[in-house]
């Protein structure tokens, strides 16, 4: 059988030229200024809003702080509806602050908040709906905006996996009151770390700003509580070196991702996890759903498995929230997550990834699956 020379990873971050990168930081060595919100940031800032189609950017240290300030910007409390299927920052920014995560199961097809279940679980705590776009496929977002306009709630999105993603030409980042990025190293944009958050209510810019520099609102007030949540000049060059690249590498994983379908197709019991009809995906993820049954193998075998051939998947999401330590819930409240979080399985895909080792990895879990039957 194929085996794979170099340990293979799901994901590789993308980088600048060298050459590009010293010449930008000439100039910060130059100015003196590494940080405070310098002519580096807020070109990023502007940079971004362009890109994402948005009205306003404030950019963070890491995405969770970001999604933290956003929490506080809104003045949520009490309980707030979000997923379970979803990386730990997301329940955990609202435990940060007191508040409790009311997980709500998910939808089969997309993996995300199912809004049919949302309204059930509203109660007189209730202050905001916390959705995350999982795999750059879109949540409900219509459906979430006419029950948050019902209960008077607000609405949140984590977008850390749908940069550059549109709904109908509109950017992801346009829809909610506050929209969250991750510019983390192994998101498809980064700035080494990094975050973002975009609005449309201009009245939160200040207040935004202000939360991410200690509640300082000017030099005789501190008019919140505040953190440092700010980014540096060295992050800002990162960013904005990588940004023009960004639409080019969105087609270059395309074709990686189209790879992957020409040859995970006809594998009995292996899905490929699609993008929804109507907007422009980003190609973040390559996502494969396994039936145990039908492939003759469970996921977490296959995922054993392809270990001893060099390949390192990854169980994203796995665990789901409800059973963190912190949160430990019934699994029976959430069928369909606790499902989907059994089954599914992410493959490597990032710039710069041999499409013959795509073939590679599609004809080990074909003769996976042939080896068992
Ligand atoms: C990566 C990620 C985050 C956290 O972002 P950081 O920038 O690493 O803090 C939050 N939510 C989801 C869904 C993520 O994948």
């Amino acid at each position: 059988m194929k085996s794979i020379n170099k340990a293979l990873y799901v994901t590789r971050p993308i980088l600048p030229s060298f050459d590009s990168f010293c010449e930008q930081a000439k100039e910060i060595w130059d100015s003196g200024v590494l940080t405070n919100n310098g002519p580096k940031v807020q070109e990023l800032e502007r940079a971004l809003t362009q890109y994402l189609k948005v009205s306003n950017t404030s950019v963070f240290c890491n995405g969770t702080i970001g999604l933290l300030c956003a929490i506080k910007a809104l003045d949520l409390s009490g309980e707030v509806i979000t997923t379970p299927f979803t990386f730990p920052a997301t329940p955990h920014v609202l435990s940060w602050q007191g508040i409790k995560p009311v997980f709500c199961d998910i939808e089969e097809d997309t993996f995300n908040l199912d809004p049919q279940k949302i309204e059930a679980l509203i109660s007189s705590e209730t202050t905001a709906i916390l959705g995350v776009h999982v795999f750059g496929n879109p949540c409900h977002i219509v459906e979430i905006d006419e029950i948050a306009k019902k209960y008077g709630l607000k609405v949140i999105y984590d977008a850390a996996h749908a940069f550059g993603v549109e709904v109908s030409g509109r950017g992801i980042g346009s829809f909610g009151d506050i929209t969250m990025f991750s510019f983390h190293a192994t998101k498809l944009f980064h700035t080494l770390e990094g975050g973002g958050l975009t609005f449309d209510n201009a009245l939160l810019e200040e207040k935004i700003y202000s939360i991410r520099n200690f509640g300082i609102e000017n030099e005789d007030l501190v008019s919140m509580v505040g953190i440092n949540g700010k980014v540096n000049e060295l992050q800002a060059i990162m960013g904005l070196l990588n940004l023009p690249d960004i639409d080019a590498k969105i087609i270059e994983r395309k074709h990686l991702f189209d790879k992957y379908q020409d040859n995970l197709d006809g594998i009995n019991g292996i899905s490929l996890h699609m993008p929804v009809e109507g907007i422009r995906p980003n190609y973040q993820y390559c996502v494969i759903r396994v039936d145990h049954e039908l492939f003759g193998m469970s996921r977490d075998d296959l995922y054993e498995e392809m270990k001893q051939y060099n390949i390192f998947t990854r169980k994203y999401f796995y665990p789901p929230c409800y059973q963190y330590t912190h949160y430990r819930e019934e699994k029976a409240k959430f069928p369909v997550t606790e499902k989907v979080s059994s089954e599914v399985l992410c493959l490597p895909i990032y710039n710069g990834l041999d499409s013959v080792l795509v073939k590679n990895v599609c004809d080990i879990i074909k003769e996976l699956s042939m080896a068992r039957v």
